[in-house]
């Protein structure tokens, strides 16, 4: 009889090189540990890569607003909320309100949020992932995911719902691994991001969290052993976190220009980065003058894009990026109101951006950055 194998990959957001290492956790079940290089931007750009093994550049995903013509921009009806103030706006039960009925009147199927993006800069700016990148059809680049590879190859697969909490995926996982049934099984799971977001990196929150991480996955690991002859296991994330020290107001020394959003420039404040498309050369010129000026961060290099694999040839998600260094956060951003006391986007070549690659086995596939996890998820199938 054919020996009963479990190939079980876990998705950790957040799970960051520097904090498995400080934690020392899951040594047991994932002796093989290493860094995985991340990549710039957030999750929304990392995730496609996982899911695809291409890069941003290639699979066109990278954050979630961008610059767009008023005539065509999803939001156009914000123009007459633009009298509401952003601190009334970004109240987060008329947002998420808003965000369901966005999502719902235009179709969306992937994840939706307006965050904290002022109403009145709304009209100038589209969102980038309308479609859910876990289905098909929802990568921008056409690109098809590990799934729709897991399908084809005939085997028992699974994947999480990311809609449902990480309680119920835990769940739902280890009812599946009972039945015996599943051979390829992606587990989604958000818990550690959540935590270090909200109490940050090192707190004693955040180490409970890792701690309950542990313990999860070593249980579906007994569990899986009970039910299948080979159980492979490898635990992976998109990037690190970062402890936030320092709050900038650079978006309202921005804004305190003479210039007019919309009409002068566009802008996109991510929490960690900001994003610039010129009209006029007034415009270009005065900002790029500020952002010089500022010593929270630095304009980043075309070259430097390009080397990030970033470099979007019709310059989509901006003309002009200005990055923060490590531990610096635009409060307020488009993205928080207020200081989050842990925040990941910065550089991904900063100690604390780095993902993680935890395994109980040796892969054919080298993984040493985000690209490297299809194949692996790939050659599972073919197994
Ligand atoms: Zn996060």
């Amino acid at each position: 009889m054919k020996k009963k194998t479990l190939h079980l990959f876990i998705f950790a957001d957040a799970l960051g090189w520097e904090l498995v290492q400080h934690y020392g956790i899951l040594k047991k079940v994932t002796p093989q540990q290493k860094k995985c290089e991340t990549l710039f931007g957030y999750s929304a750009t990392c995730d496609p890569t996982i899911l695809t093994g291409a890069s941003p550049r290639e699979h066109g995903h990278f954050s979630f607003f961008v610059k767009c013509d008023p005539k065509r921009s999803p939001f156009k009806l914000m123009r007459f909320f633009k009298w509401i103030p952003d601190r009334i706006g970004g109240y987060h039960k008329i947002r998420n309100r808003l965000s369901r009925y966005f999502s719902k009147s235009k179709g969306y199927t992937g994840y939706f949020q307006l965050y904290s993006v002022p109403f009145r800069f709304l009209p100038w700016l589209d969102y980038t992932e309308k479609q859910d990148i876990y289905e098909p059809g929802g990568i921008i680049g056409g690109q098809p995911t590990i799934f729709e590879t897991w399908k084809q190859s005939g085997k028992v697969w699974h994947r999480s719902n990311w809609r449902n909490g990480d309680a119920a995926n835990y769940a739902e996982m280890e009812a599946l691994i009972r039945k015996g049934e599943v051979e390829l099984a992606y587990l989604f799971t958000a818990g550690l991001d959540a935590a270090m977001h909200r109490y940050g990196p090192w707190s004693p929150q955040a180490k409970a969290a890792f701690l309950e991480f542990e313990q999860k996955v070593e249980s579906l690991e007994a569990l899986a052993k009970e039910h299948y002859d080979e159980v492979r296991i490898a635990i992976f994330s998109d990037h690190g976190m970062t402890e936030v020290t320092q709050n900038s107001d650079l978006r309202r020394r921005c804004e305190a220009l003479p210039l007019k959003y919309g009409v002068d420039y566009i802008a996109v404040w991510d929490s960690t980065m900001a994003r610039f498309w010129f009209s006029t050369d007034v415009a270009r010129e005065q900002i790029t003058a500020l952002l010089q000026q500022a010593n929270e961060g630095a304009i980043v290099s075309d070259e430097q894009l390009a080397d990030w694999r970033c470099d979007f040839a019709d310059q989509r998600y901006g003309e002009l990026f200005y990055l923060l260094k490590p531990g610096i956060l635009f409060v307020p951003s488009f993205l928080n109101m207020s200081h989050v006391p842990g925040m990941h986007g910065y550089s991904p070549d900063d100690k604390d951006s780095a993902a993680s690659w935890l395994a109980n086995f040796e892969s054919k596939h080298p993984v040493n950055r985000l690209e490297d996890i299809y194949a692996v998820m790939q050659a599972a199938a073919l197994d």
